[in-house]
């Protein structure tokens, strides 16, 4: 285990959960550096639109590791608000990719700005694909003044479990912490759940930004609960990876209709598509296009 600092170590992008023995509450922990940075070095975003998609990408993982599921969990915005689009996605496995769009006019946000301002008018939907089976929804309220405010809430009032979240966004890195109780499982005495869960509770409250962000998953675990009887359940390593493909941009392509297709190439031999995640450029012609649609292109 790494538990020196260093933001330009691969490795520290990386989930971790943790459990507390005897007790029914769970606990994970998410944070990204490389990741982070590669994802967002592609754009020229507003440092605070940039700050919220953070938040969003540590929220989708700390999501996706809460649910034991094989598949992709997207986590997304919409608002009529200076942000119009914050979207990103965690897989099982530890993918994760996203982006966030503003409004035309661009002037610079302000710094003090709470989520229900950046996303006025917003809708936060939690979208779970799984490989296998139905894909789900959940609307998340826009009832708190940052990300992890409206989680708690969500969980509170949709899960009726009560959880704990920070989300901590800097730089080049981004990280959180999520604490919840769990239904009663295996501790039935109501006012020793109630003792277990709020002394984890306080404990994960005194976490800071810079730990989040600088100590590795197992220093705050053992830093924060060290009075308490934690198991840590392993780390997992966190990568930007896209899952874009020439296949899935020609289905895109293809989708638009022939009568479109014909006016696009009537202006141009080539059309380029580029990927809004990972800034991949893909060219068809008609002819490539067209073994696209006849199934004679070599599947990737
Ligand atoms: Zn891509």
């Amino acid at each position: 285990m790494n538990d020196k600092t260093d933001p330009g170590n691969p490795s520290l992008d990386s989930s971790c959960r943790f459990i507390f023995n005897g007790a029914d509450v769970r606990g994970n922990l998410v944070r990204l550096g490389d990741s982070y940075h590669n994802m967002t070095r592609l754009h020229d975003y507003d440092p605070v639109a940039r700050k919220l998609l953070g938040e969003f990408l540590v929220a989708a993982l700390l999501l996706s590791d809460t649910i034991k599921f094989s598949g992709r969990l997207v986590l997304q915005a919409t608002s009529q608000g200076p942000v119009r689009l914050v979207m990103a996605e965690a897989t099982h496995d530890g993918k994760t990719r996203g982006i966030v769009r503003m409004e035309d006019d661009e002037s610079p946000l302000a710094a003090d700005a709470s989520i229900d301002q950046l996303l006025a008018d917003g809708v936060i939907a939690v979208t779970v694909e799984p490989d296998q089976g139905q894909r789900y929804q959940s609307i998340v309220p826009l009832s708190g003044h940052n990300l992890a405010a409206c989680l708690e809430n969500y969980f509170r009032q949709s899960e009726q479990l009560s959880t704990y979240v920070h989300l901590a966004v800097a730089r080049d890195q981004a990280a959180g912490i999520l604490v919840q109780q769990l239904p009663i499982q295996v501790q039935l005495d109501q006012q020793v759940r109630d003792d277990q869960w709020q002394t984890v509770r306080t404990l994960a409250t005194t976490v800071t930004d810079t730990e989040l962000l600088e100590d590795s998953n197992e220093v705050i675990v053992r830093h924060l609960f060290a009075e308490a009887d934690v198991r840590i359940l392993g780390e997992n390593p966190v990568a930007f990876a896209c899952s874009c493909s020439e296949e899935r941009m020609a289905e895109a392509l293809v989708s638009l209709g022939g009568a479109q297709l014909d006016e696009l190439f009537s202006e141009t031999e080539e059309l380029e598509l580029t990927c809004e995640y990972c800034a991949m450029r893909y060219l068809f012609s008609p002819d490539h296009l067209t073994r696209w649609v006849t199934g004679d292109a070599p599947k990737h």
